[in-house]
């Protein structure tokens, strides 16, 4: 075994691989770019060397930096993950080169791999089973199209460099055959440099399933059963299972053995995937073989009871295969969520921003996270925007389903958008459950699945209105108790003004979507809450009570608990079900700085609600001394500086104008 591995990536896999190289007491060498100096996977490793600049062409794309990193410090292999460098046949005849072990697959494998068209030429001389389709050197448009006409439609063109689901084209009739080449071969061109093209039967409703394969350098090899990754968007998977549900072990069999047999085609090493689609009636076709370990490898750790990166460093290291195809079981079930920093309301178009909180539900025996970031971490615009994965494991579908759907729920980020809500909303819906599954799955449950948050939006608005009225009478409490004069209406916080019954009216911002939302106090400590919309009316008894961050409410008779988060004036509440994010929309003020710095006008007209100080007190810098509410929205003077209120000019209840004087306060002499 190694003494020493240096690890070509970044991320949640750089750490997934180093923990098992510390379980192996094989010592870590991690690379990093100038923009993950203070990663996780960084201080995770025995050592770090830097590569070069953020943009991953500038560093984890560099073959020669990381070489020589591994030069440097000793490794006598590497690591490559998945992405980056791990399929590029180069970078393993380098390191073959430079006498380091590449653990991963001989350079033969994947280059015969590294073709989507070669490879399926050296399958289909395997014998293994192909979707009908045209996968020549020919590439005059005329002799694409004519392949087309003779299948059929729809069809399927793919760029024969492809990967990530670009270069994609589906074509439906022979009308609309050039265009769709047109596009697909510009796609591919921009994106791999190269436009040649296949073209594939389309099927319509196939599931993706794919196969897990190992070999040893003695040529033996076992498959690890299938993972059904169905559910995608963009082409690209989201959620993947394994087993694959309603799996006919007679199929399982067939997919496994038509695995072998493509590895063995290529002289296979180590970890593998073979995809598949498997249609309707049960026929599956091969797709690609993937030379590397995959991002949804910990499914099938989860139902194997195997940790296939302990497995890829024995068999680089020379090593016989940990277990033979007899001792290998499945066992339960298991499903892995991939948690990303992208917008399912835009496409699904990553996002960038910094994890201003971030709690990660609790790992045991069923729940696993692997991530490779914390909390105030910034997802950049150079690499993946992957967060994390959650993987569950239980005895069956339905058990590890509902791990799944609790786990998504105590997932809590702030900070940007992600999909935790889109992926719970998805988890939970019934096709999901029945698994009905095929790779068309999001498109064809989109109702489902999207309606659902927009029906949230409705539904926990009487939540996040109850939270602000509870905040804000707890913010006026605190006030008061430091004020000589407790009893004063004035901190009576149930929303008295002159003139008006105890109301409250929000503007809100509810999980990106504009809401008004009225609340009455219609008895102590009980509230209408009204939402006017353009359909009906909703109307909403609340009560709660807040103590700290846990809400304890209240809806029309179902009792619901919350946890609080503010950041920035953004509250997060996170319930049992769902997270629900919210910010109260403010009217603008203009700059704030200013007013902080010593401007004590009022903002604009409005009155005077409480001052939380008395006049000839001492304050210190920050500290609210004017509470005002303008626009039906409060806003709070503070002192820019330690110093006294001297005087104020109104009374709480004055009608003040926009830029009238409100407080004489005198700064401290040190300040
Ligand atoms: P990439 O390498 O770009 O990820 P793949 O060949 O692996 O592309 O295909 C990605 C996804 O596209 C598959 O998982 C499947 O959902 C869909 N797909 C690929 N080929 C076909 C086909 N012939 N018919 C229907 N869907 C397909």
């Amino acid at each position: 075994m190694f003494d020493k591995i240096l690890i070509a990536n970044r991320g949640e896999i750089a750490c997934r691989i180093i923990r098992t190289a510390q379980k192996l007491g094989i010592r870590t060498v991690a690379v990093y770019s100038e923009a993950d100096s203070q990663a996780l996977h960084v201080n995770m490793a025995d050592e770090a060397v830097l590569i070069g600049a953020a943009p991953s062409k500038e560093s984890y794309l560099l073959a020669d930096r990381v070489i020589e990193a591994a030069k440097k410090t000793g490794a006598q292999a590497i690591h490559p993950g998945y992405g980056f460098l791990s399929e590029n046949a180069a970078f393993s005849e380098a390191c073959k080169d430079n006498d380091i072990v590449f653990i991963g697959p001989p350079v033969g494998a994947i280059e015969s791999m590294g073709s989507k068209s070669a490879a399926k030429r050296i399958m289909e001389k395997a014998g293994v089973p192909l979707v009908p389709g045209y996968h020549g050197d020919d590439q005059t448009p005329a002799v694409l199209k004519k392949h087309a006409d003779e299948m059929g439609y729809p069809v399927l063109l793919k760029a024969t460099a492809g990967g990530g689901g670009k270069g994609m084209r589906q074509v439906w009739s022979s009308e609309e055959f050039d265009e769709a080449l047109e596009a697909a071969k510009r796609e591919s061109l921009s994106s791999f440099g190269d436009d040649r093209m296949l073209v594939e039967k389309y099927l319509t409703q196939p599931r993706h399933v794919e196969i897990q394969v190992f070999f040893d350098q003695s040529g033996n090899g076992v498959y690890l059963f299938e993972r059904d990754c169905s559910v995608q968007r963009r082409h690209q998977k989201v959620i993947e299972e394994a087993p694959a549900p309603g799996m006919n072990p007679a199929v399982r069999t067939d997919m496994g053995d038509a695995a072998l047999l493509a590895a063995k085609a290529i002289q296979y090493e180590g970890a593998g995937t073979v995809e598949f689609l498997l249609d309707k009636d049960d026929t599956f076709y091969f797709m690609e073989m993937n030379t590397r370990l995959q991002v949804e490898h910990p499914v099938t750790e989860m139902i194997t009871g195997q940790d296939l990166v302990e497995w890829q460093l024995r068999v680089a290291a020379g090593e016989d295969l940990p277990l033979t195809q007899d001792q290998l079981k499945i066992n339960g079930h298991s499903f892995e969520a991939r948690i990303y920093a992208e917008d399912p309301d835009n496409d699904f178009l990553p996002v960038t921003g910094t994890l201003s909180y971030l709690q990660v539900p609790t790992e045991n025996a069923h729940v696993r996270v692997d991530t490779g970031v914390l909390q105030g971490d910034e997802v950049s615009v150079f690499y993946d925007p992957m967060i994390a994965k959650l993987i569950v494991w239980d005895e069956n579908r339905d058990r590890a389903l509902s791990r799944m759907a609790t786990a998504l729920s105590e997932y809590r980020i702030n900070g940007m958008i992600t999909n935790i809500d889109f992926l719970y909303n998805l988890v939970t819906t019934e096709p999901f459950r029945k698994a009905d599954l095929d790779t068309g799955f999001i498109e064809k449950n989109r109702a489902l699945i999207f309606h659902k948050s927009e029906a949230d939006v409705l539904h926990y608005a009487p939540l996040a209105t109850l939270y602000l009225i509870l905040k804000r009478k707890h913010d006026i409490a605190t006030l008061a108790a430091a004020s000589s004069e407790p009893n004063s209406p004035w901190y009576a916080g149930n929303g008295w003004r002159s003139g008006a019954a105890n109301s409250y009216d929000f503007p809100l911002l509810i999980n990106g979507t504009e809401i008004n939302v009225l609340a009455e106090e219609v008895s102590t400590e009980l509230f209408e809450i009204t939402i006017p919309s353009t359909e009906t009316t909703l109307s909403t008894q609340v009560s709660g009570t807040l103590d700290g961050n846990e809400l304890r409410a209240n809806i029309d008779g179902h009792r619901i608990r919350a946890n609080a988060v503010i950041h920035d004036d953004v509250y997060s509440l996170f319930t049992q079900d769902a997270v629900v994010q919210f910010s109260i929309i403010e009217p603008d003020y203009g700059n704030q700085d200013d007013e902080a710095s010593g401007g004590f006008t009022a903002p604009m007209t409005g009155t005077i609600v409480a001052l939380p100080v008395e006049a000839g007190s001492a304050v210190k810098k920050n500290q609210a001394i004017v509470i005002m509410e303008a626009m039906k929205m409060e806003h709070t003077i503070r002192a820019p500086a330690d110093g006294t209120v001297v005087e104020f000019y109104f009374h709480p209840g004055d009608l003040v104008e926009g830029g009238a004087e409100l407080v004489d306060f005198e700064a401290d002499e040190s300040e």
